[in-house]
Order: C-alpha cells, then structure tokens, then sequence
C-alpha cells in the first residue's frame, strides 16, 4: 500500500508514465464527468503545521475543502457518491481515518482562511461591516489583543471592510480565523497582498495557534513564508484543472526541494522535466552585460495628501535590474509613477525624460476582445519576433489561453499578459510592480528567469518591486531600500549592493536568511536559532555565497 490509502489499494511506486491507468483506483475526488481530479490526500498531524505547495489548479483549495469536511470526498463515484461511512471504510489503517472520524463523530471544529479575501466584503450578511464589530463578534480565545497588535489591525477597527484594501482585507482574514477557538485551522494563501514584514507577522500569529492537539495547515506559494510556516510538507503535483496527485509528508527541506527538483526519490518519480535552482549568477552567466550608459536621477520629494517620501539621489545603467525592497505604504508605487512621469517630483527638480514601459501593481482588465488581439493591438512588432516569442511568450505558458476572452481570465492568467504587455514595449526602463502577485511558485521562478532573460538581451534597466524575497533577490543586481513610517513619511535611499541593500532592508525586519546548499534557495533562520545568532552578531543577515 501507500501508506495513505486503504490496504486494499495496490499504491505502490507511481509512474508518471502511466498515470491515467495507474491512478484510477487512487481517485480522492472527482467533481464530475471528465472534470479535475484530486488522487491522494494530504494527511494532517497534530501538534504540528502542514503545508501544501503545487502549482495554480492542482487541487490544493480542493483538499482543504475534504479536509475541512465541507465537502465529502466522492472516491471517484461523481455519479454515485459513497456516503461518510464508507469514506472513512475506505481510508482505513491510514492516519485519515483517524482524522475523518474525529471531524464526525467528535465534531471538530475547523475553519478556513479562504483563498480570494476580496470576495469576503460581498459575502457578510451583517448591517454592521466594520471590522471591529465582525472581528469581535468571533473572538473566542484570549488573544484579541496579541492578533491585532501582530497583525497591525488596530487602526482600520472602525473601518468598514468595503473599505480594506487588499493588504487589509488579508490581515482582517486570518485574524478572524486566528481569534477563533477551533481544533483545525487552514489558511489558503495567507501572504497574497502582504509585504515581507507582514509575511513573518503573519506566519508567527498562524504558527502562535498550534497546541498538542490541533491541527494546522497551510498552502503557499512563497517559499520562504511556506519554509517558514511549516514543520512538515505535502507537494502536490500532476496536470493543472486535468489531475492532482499528493505526496506523502515530508520534512520541509525535503518537501521545497522535491518541489523544486520536480522529482520524488523514494518513488522514483519524476513529474517536471526541468529542477529550478536559484543561482544569483546563472542567468548573468550567459551574457556579456552591457552596462556602458550610465544615467542618475536627483534628490527629490513627493508629497501625497498626508504622504511624504523622501528620494535619496540614485543611478543605473543598461542591462541592470534593481529591486524596490520595503513595507507596503513606503511609496515603492508612487516612486515607479515619478520615474514613468505620471507624477511630477514636489518643486522644479526633473526626472530624466526616458522612454518607460510600466507593468501596474493593479491589473483591470477593461480590452474587448481575446489575449491574442490585445497582442495584436498593442505589441505587434515584439509579438511577431521569433526571439521574444522564445525569450518571453512561450516559456510563461500562454498559449494555453491565448485564444481566451481576457475579461474571462484567472488572476495568474492576467499577471502573465500583463508581464508580456510591459515587455512588449520598446522602451529604456522597465518598471514592473509586483509581478508575483497570483502567481504560484513554480510561475514565479518561469517569471523572474523571463524578466531577468529579457533585460540582459535587450540591455534595457528593470526596475521591480517584489515581497517573494527568493524571487526578488533572484531578479537583483542591486536594490533601492525604502524605509521610514508606512503611509507617512518615508524614505528611497540611493540603489546599492544587493548584499548592503539586503542587509539594511533585514535588519530593520530582525530577521535572517541563509542558503540552501542543493538549490541555493534563500531560507529564513529560525528567531534566536544559532545561526541566527551568529549572523546577527556578525551584521549577515544574508548570506549569498
Ligand atoms: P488550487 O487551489 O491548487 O489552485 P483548486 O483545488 O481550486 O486548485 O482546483 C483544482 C481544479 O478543480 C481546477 O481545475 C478547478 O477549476 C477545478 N474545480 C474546483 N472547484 C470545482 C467545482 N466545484 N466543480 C468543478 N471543478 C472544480
Ligand atoms: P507602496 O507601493 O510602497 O505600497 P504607495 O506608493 O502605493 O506605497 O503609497 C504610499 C503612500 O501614499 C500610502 O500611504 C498611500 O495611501 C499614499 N498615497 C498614494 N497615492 C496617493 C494619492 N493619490 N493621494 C494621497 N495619498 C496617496
Ligand atoms: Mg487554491
Ligand atoms: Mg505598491
């Protein structure tokens, strides 16, 4: 057997080979005839976090669901569904069926953090929508005051959550989860909208809730955040919206690098082609930079209603990408509109007039018509290019959807378009705000390799605002730190080394990261670990070698 499934279940080594005959017997669930099924299921421990990572459509949200016990699992049988009994028959001498039979006959308690926030102010029936009133109204533990105060609530309490803003909406999410007295907690995609600060605060209040005897788990697609969150991992993996296949838990080193590897050795397994590693030096490797055109910008001001941001004089060259490191609120957003001219600096100083092509930090689809003909319509010539159909089209996977109405797409879907829109464009300097948000892991790393790619070619300068702090210290030659007050008075300093930069940007986070020795994956020191300690003491606190 597999260690999951009923005894009787032949799961041995699967072959990805053969998977469709193979898996058959293996289905967890199956929403209908020919639609996406899920095979395997992750297994929850007590006392400890899971946390699942795949790619986008995998089943991940699905397995949550089974296992919150909102939706029973079919086995399959979409046409004639088991009932709970011979679920939980079939699950027998696996740890599920523990797990299941205590979710029905002990009525476990389990509540989700739900995947899409910005759809929770539509679904609150209440008169009364200010979070104060809704967050409260669930408080059943007595740590009200420490979720607040982690997750940075208190000032938006009488606020009315129509209002939030992403970022805000997150946070007010998983505190209402985490105030809650329940015995299985499962937070779908807890950092999406947060920066890195709000990421550890975040992951710290989640890891806060976990006692000998309940559970918690997590999906993720930041893996530093997942890395930090969990004590054990589940990688599923298989065909998007086709199949969904679970691993068996694994440690979380193990898990992120079967992940990464896109290999599963003690199955013999392989289920991606390529292993995705993240060599500073790999993609620089390959070309000659070109860094003769030097340009600079002064010092200067901007002033937002009640904002203030101070921009520390700064320069760059060709074939250069430098990443916006800071908290939400610190004026990353309004610095790319200054350089792209949309906004003019406070007195008579200039920004050099270049020619700027920007990806925005929000996307709104508003084109009537398919992927392809806003293609046509605003990048035909690059579109048209056999090398940015290699360099940039092809490997962010859009032919999948190509043909699809844009009005119609998924959030990762419309990410990719807008990435290949900004780099479509001729232009001196690219500005891409937050290219990572909706994508998963794997999306990610394609995307970070495109952007980098893209600019080394070209020779053109990127400048990137990115929270994945593995793909925003992938995508940097240097960084621009800002720091200051969110939201009141903050500071640019002057772009610098990405081991200065970084270092700055930690410190002010009080926290740490070494690397993986396989990959070279930054990862996240435990608080007060040895060698957090010691690279504390030594001002590392990141080691790039
Ligand atoms: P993930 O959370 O990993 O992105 P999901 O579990 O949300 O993936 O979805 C996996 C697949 O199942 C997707 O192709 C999705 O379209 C499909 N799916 C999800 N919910 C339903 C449903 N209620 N009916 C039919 N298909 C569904
Ligand atoms: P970041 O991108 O670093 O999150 P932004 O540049 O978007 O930050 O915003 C910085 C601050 O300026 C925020 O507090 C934001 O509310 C405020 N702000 C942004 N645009 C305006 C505006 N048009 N009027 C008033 N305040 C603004
Ligand atoms: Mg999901
Ligand atoms: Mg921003």
């Amino acid at each position: 057997g597999c260690g999951i499934c009923p005894k009787k279940c032949p799961f041995g080594a699967i072959n990805i080979i053969n998977l469709p005959t193979n898996l058959e017997s293996h289905v967890t669930h199956r929403y209908s005839a020919n639609s996406f099924k899920l095979h395997r299921l992750p297994t929850p421990r007590p006392g400890q976090v899971l946390g699942l990572v795949g790619s986008n459509g995998i089943g991940k949200s699905t397995a949550l669901k089974i296992l919150s016990g909102k939706l029973k699992p079919n086995l399959g049988r979409y046409d004639n569904p088991p009932d709970w009994q011979d679920v939980i028959k079939y699950f027998r001498g696996s740890e599920l069926q523990n797990y299941f039979t205590k979710i029905l006959e002990d009525d476990l308690k389990a509540i989700v953090k739900p995947q899409y926030v910005d759809r929770i102010p539509r679904a609150i029936r209440s008169a009364d929508k200010t979070v104060r009133t809704l967050i409260e109204a669930q408080a059943s533990m007595d740590n009200l005051e420490e979720v607040l105060d982690v997750l940075e609530l208190n000032h938006i309490m009488d606020r009315d959550v129509n209002l939030l803003s992403g970022g805000e909406l997150q946070r007010f999410a998983i505190g209402t989860v985490c105030v809650q007295q329940a015995d299985v907690y499962m937070f779908d995609e807890p950092s999406s909208y947060l920066d890195v600060k709000q990421r550890l605060s975040a992951a710290k209040i989640i890891r806060s809730l976990l006692r000998p005897d309940d559970y918690v788990i997590c999906v993720e697609h930041d893996l530093s955040v997942l890395d930090y969150l969990s004590d054990f991992i589940c990688v599923l993996y298989g065909k998007p919206a086709v199949y969904g296949v679970v691993t068996l838990p694994a440690s979380v080193r193990e898990g992120i690098n079967i992940f990464l590897d896109g290999n599963i050795p003690t199955e013999n397994l392989r289920f991606r082609e390529e292993s995705l590693t993240f060599r500073i030096a790999e993609a620089a490797d390959e070309f000659m930079a070109d860094r003769s055109r030097a340009f600079t910008y002064p010092k200067m001001e901007k002033t937002l209603d009640t904002f203030h941001l101070q921009i520390e004089e700064g320069d760059f060259t060709d074939s250069e990408i430098i990443v916006m490191m800071g908290e939400n609120g610190t004026g990353k957003t309004t610095f790319c509109k200054m350089l792209a001219g949309a906004l003019k600096p406070d007195g008579d100083q200039k920004v050099p007039g270049m020619k700027v092509s920007m990806k925005p930090q929000k996307i709104t689809p508003k084109f009537e018509g398919t992927v392809r003909q806003l293609f046509f319509k605003k990048i035909k010539t690059a579109f048209l290019l056999p090398q940015f159909q290699t360099d940039v089209v092809k490997p962010l996977k859009l032919e999948e959807f190509i043909d699809q109405e844009v009005k119609t797409l998924s959030g990762g879907e419309l990410q990719r378009v807008a990435i290949v829109l900004a780099l479509g464009l001729p232009a001196d300097i690219y500005l891409i705000d937050e290219p990572s948000a909706y994508l998963d892991s794997e999306q990610r790393i394609i995307a970070a390799r495109v952007i980098k790619r893209f600019i080394m070619h070209s020779k053109k300068t990127a400048f990137i605002v990115e929270h994945d702090f593995i793909m925003a210290t992938y995508l940097a030659d240097r960084v621009i730190v800002f720091d200051g007050e969110p939201g009141i008075n903050a500071r640019a300093n002057t772009p610098e080394s990405l081991l200065t930069g970084c270092n700055k940007f930690l410190k002010n986070l009080d926290v740490t990261f070494r690397r993986d020795p396989s990959n070279y994956r930054p990862r996240i020191n435990k608080l007060n670990s040895q060698l957090d300690q010691e690279q504390k003491l030594g001002g590392n606190y990141v080691s790039f070698q």
